[in-house]
């Protein structure tokens, strides 16, 4: 039992047996419908074939009873109808008592429309109530047909249908023997068509019914609901209920479709008594059916409604099923995935349970990192490999985060710390730990995922980098300062310290468009030493040097900060004055001149002296460019010189 399970299982997969159950279910409804359909389809035709049949009973009893009174009342007037009522010329002498008898047997016979008395050569003798018209005719037939039957079995004569009053009217015709075994006339009533259709009427058959009363010898029509005038005394054709009646079946039912009108009906049919006559009754099959097809098209609508309401639940279903096996191959993709990156990672993937503060997992790189194996990390408590400090730092940490977390702070969920982490070997390695808090469904946390990395490296590279870097910083401020230095130097004169010319030229551009631009004077002051030559060839070069520096420290001890002094060529010194008219340039020169003339440079036992002469020159006065002040300056020095050296002198054209 258990195996032929698994084999179904098996052998269908989920969404088959799913689609199977639904489509089991349905087809169990539908057949389940089918069957009560058909159930009430024959109940139906039962009940139709049963109403047909007792309608021809109703219809035949009361027929039969009304033919039957017909026949005592012409047995009656043949035996009490005196015999010399039908001798010839005796007519009016009975026609006053035969005529009040037969009043009086058709007065409380309402079928009855009226009686004739017929002599055996077929003369009427005596009429009461309905006569019909051309009555000779029906007179005859009367009188040959009812003289075969010898007043034992009436005559049924054909409908006739009066042409002024469309009175119907059908004659019942019984022989009067006599004593000598002739016949002496006959009696007919004249049977009223009418009232049996009043009583066809009366029968319940329905909407598309019909109720006809056929003779049994040839099938013609004697009366038909709905009536249909030309069928009137027509043979029947193609009935199988007629062939049926002839058969002698005393009733039955069949269903087919007329061939008169073409209309499908349960047709009963019944013999009346022993008359030549039977009675057929038809209920449509669209009336006897009519409730049941309601119900067929209610049990149809239901089992497509089911149908469709089934078919979106499978299809709502089998969707769910696709998602959920779609949602599971992801999961165990992923979860796959996470492990592979978990076994794999060169960081220790692990996961805290946080109620126990134990190792519920450890990935195994645990090993590389710090020489334990999972197994023995999984179980331990939290603070379990960390260093004292490390260990309370982090359990003060946790606490403080679930804290925040029960307050409602999102922010603290994931948390990176670096924490010191002792080594199975007793080393100490640095760790960064990234932990991210992990809640259930009412959002509780309950696991910590961690992500633990080995940055003991990366620490000492980013000590060595810090190292480095200051290194480095200090260099560039050296540099920075040397730089400046050099920048000093690249202006300066190496002997003297003052400025170089190269710095003069660009100064003095600037200050004389300075003066210009500003309306300010300016001053230049050239001087050179006198006879220097003379002191380098007496005491030597570095005597010499010496005292260019003594001047210039001379010069540098006397100027204002905004002054410009520089060393203009070996022994050639200018001064720039900005913002000095040549008045007070002058009494600068002059005070120069008195100090370096105040000298004394010692060398040894030697005291040396020396002088300067001095030339002037001032914007806008003597020149307005640069090149035309330094030179007006040359010539002044010049002329200083020529006057007798040790002196000031200003340009002058
Ligand atoms: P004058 O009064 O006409 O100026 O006579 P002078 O001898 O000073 O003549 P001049 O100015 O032409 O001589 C320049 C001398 O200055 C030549 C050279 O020996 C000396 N000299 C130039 N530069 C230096 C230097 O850097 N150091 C030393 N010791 N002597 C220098
Ligand atoms: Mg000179
Ligand atoms: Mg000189």
């Amino acid at each position: 039992m258990q195996a032929s399970g698994n084999l179904f299982r098996r052998a269908f997969g989920p969404r088959l047996r799913l689609v199977l159950f639904f489509a089991l279910t349905w087809l169990g409804v539908a057949v389940l419908l089918a069957f009560l359909l058909h159930d009430g389809y024959r109940a139906a035709e039962r009940k139709a074939e049963s109403d047909v049949l007792a309608a021809a009973g109703l219809l035949e009893a009361r027929l039969t009873t009304t033919l039957r009174r017909v026949q005592s009342d012409l047995e009656h007037l043949a035996e009490t109808l005196p015999p010399e009522a039908f001798e010839p010329g005796a007519a009016g002498r009975f026609r006053e008592q035969v005529v009040r008898g037969l009043g009086l047997h058709a007065r409380g016979f309402s079928e009855i429309a009226g009686f004739r008395v017929v002599d055996a050569t077929g003369n009427l003798l005596y009429v009461a109530g309905w006569s019909v018209q051309s009555a000779g005719a029906l007179d005859q037939a009367c009188l040959s047909a009812s003289t075969a039957g010898n007043g034992r079995i009436p005559y049924f004569s054909a409908v006739n249908v009066d042409r002024l009053s469309g009175r119907s009217t059908m004659a019942i015709a019984l022989a009067v023997p006599d004593t000598a075994g002739g016949v002496q006339g006959v009696v007919i009533a004249l049977l009223d068509i009418g009232a049996l259709a009043r009583m066809s009427d009366a029968l319940n058959v329905g909407a598309g019914g019909v109720v006809s009363i056929r003779r049994i010898d040839d099938g013609r029509l004697v009366q038909r609901r709905p009536a249909v005038a030309e069928l009137l005394n027509q043979p029947v054709k193609d009935d199988p209920l007629h062939a049926r009646a002839v058969e002698g079946n005393g009733k039955a039912a069949y269903r087919f479709a007329a061939p008169m009108d073409g209309v499908e009906r349960i047709y009963g049919f019944q013999r009346i008594g022993e008359y030549p006559l039977y009675v057929t009754t038809g209920i449509a099959t669209a009336d006897f059916l009519s409730d049941w097809r309601q119900t067929l098209f209610m049990a149809v609508a239901s089992a497509a409604l089911l149908f469709l309401a089934l078919s979106l639940v499978l299809i709502r279903l089998l969707r769910a099923g696709q998602e959920e096996d779609l949602t599971a191959g992801k999961l165990v993709e992923s979860e796959a995935r996470y492990r592979m990156l978990a076994e794999n990672s060169h960081d220790v993937i692990w996961t805290l349970d946080i109620p126990s503060r134990r190792y519920t997992y450890v990935s195994p790189s645990v090993t590389e990192l710090c020489g334990y194996l999972p197994e023995e990390v999984v179980g331990e408590p939290l603070e379990a490999t960390l260093t004292a400090e490390s260990a309370g730092r982090i359990v003060r940490e946790v606490d403080q985060r679930l804290r925040r977390i029960a307050a409602g702070d999102k922010a603290a969920g994931v948390v990176v710390s670096e924490l010191e982490q002792r080594c199975k070997d007793g080393s100490v390695i640095s760790t960064e730990v990234v932990s991210s808090y992990l809640l259930d469904a009412e959002g509780v946390p309950q696991t910590i995922l961690g992500i633990t990395r080995n940055v003991s490296e990366r620490k000492a590279a980013e000590t060595a980098l810090r190292e480095t870097n200051r290194q480095l910083h200090a260099r560039i401020e050296e540099i920075g300062r040397l730089q400046v230095a050099l920048q000093e130097l690249a202006v300066r004169d190496s002997l003297t310290g003052l400025y170089n010319r190269r710095y003069l030229d660009e100064t003095l551009e600037r200050e004389v468009s300075r003066a210009r631009r500003e309306g300010n004077p300016l001053s230049l002051v050239m001087l050179d030493i006198d006879h220097f030559k003379k002191v380098n060839d007496t005491y030597g070069h570095q005597v010499g040097d010496e005292a260019l520096r003594m001047l210039a420290s001379t010069l540098l001890a006397d100027i204002r900060a905004e002054d410009v002094a520089c060393r203009y060529g070996g022994e050639e010194f200018l001064i720039l004055l900005p913002n000095m008219p040549l008045e007070t340039a002058m009494l600068r020169a002059e005070a120069w001149r008195g100090a370096v003339e105040g000298l004394c440079v010692a060398l040894g036992n030697f005291r040396i002296t020396f002088t300067i002469s001095l030339g002037v020159a001032a914007y806008p006065e003597h020149g307005k460019t640069p090149d035309d002040l330094t030179r007006c300056a040359d010539q002044a020095l010049y002329r200083a010189k020529n006057d007798g050296r040790n002196r000031v002198s200003v340009f002058f054209a």
